[in-house]
């Protein structure tokens, strides 16, 4: 079977201009992820919003993208209106799109949930349990019944989302929050995950339990063999703009 062709992309700013991110994450989020998920069966590259004017997402970089995984904080305003809706659309058309903690607020995400996706949230040290709600799904094969992060950014209900496909981990915050921590989305013929796990601030995604979520979303959401990547491209509903 042909390689999984993952494009990780990381707004990567907190992790240059912020000491206790870049302690967490010297190379930044996206490096530690390509290192935590390489494997034979994946081709992965990365991109960041500085990277080049369409922050290293061209039509050609998406084109030939299976699965792009999203992180973004601070500057989701910075990211393009055309290079998010050309994200949207390659989702329509069946690239898998993974969504990771505060990608709820990005300009991809929000596209395809069609809903503002807040959240309520607290950076207080929260001790977090990751439960599995669904341990039949092939996202949580190999991933116990609940884990623990010892430290984790609180995300709590309500969560403003379309009701999700599947829900995969619920989260329980040590302040008393719970959380609908990872949820299963399909738009057209692409499959999105989302998986709140991932504070800058935090480790992490040095978590191996995280790191096998992460892994499983993307042989999960990869588009499948025999689809047609273009099949989609007529009923994409995001028309987009010429470049800025
Ligand atoms: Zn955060």
């Amino acid at each position: 079977m042909a390689k999984i062709r993952v494009t990780i992309w990381n707004e990567f700013d907190h992790e240059i201009n912020n000491e206790r991110a870049k302690a967490n994450y010297p190379e930044g989020i996206h490096e530690c992820l390509a290192k935590a998920l390489k494997a034979d069966d994946l081709e992965i590259a990365t991109a960041w919003l500085e990277k080049d004017e369409e922050h290293g997402l061209s039509q050609e970089v998406l084109a030939n993208t299976d699965v792009l995984l999203w992180w973004g904080h601070g500057r989701h305003g910075d990211v393009r209106d055309d290079v998010a809706a050309r994200v949207a659309a390659r989702v329509q058309q069946g690239m898998g799109f993974i969504a990771l903690h505060s990608a709820h607020h990005s300009k991809p995400f929000r596209l395809l949930m069609g809903s503002p996706c807040d959240v309520r949230w607290r950076e207080n040290d929260d001790k977090c349990v990751v439960w599995n709600v669904n341990a039949g799904h092939p996202i949580t094969q190999g991933v116990p019944l609940y884990f623990f992060l010892e430290k984790e950014e609180m995300y709590g209900e309500y969560f403003s989302i379309p009701t999700p496909d599947e829900l995969i981990f619920i989260s329980w915050f040590e302040g008393g929050n719970a959380f609908r921590s990872g949820c299963t989305f399909t738009r057209g013929i692409g499959k999105i995950f989302y998986f709140q796990p991932g504070h800058e601030m935090y480790p992490s995604y040095h978590n191996k339990d995280v790191q096998k979520v992460i892994a499983n979303a993307i042989r999960w959401a990869r588009p499948a063999p025999e689809r047609d990547f273009q099949a989609g491209a007529k009923m994409a509903p995001v028309v987009e703009k010429a470049g800025k």
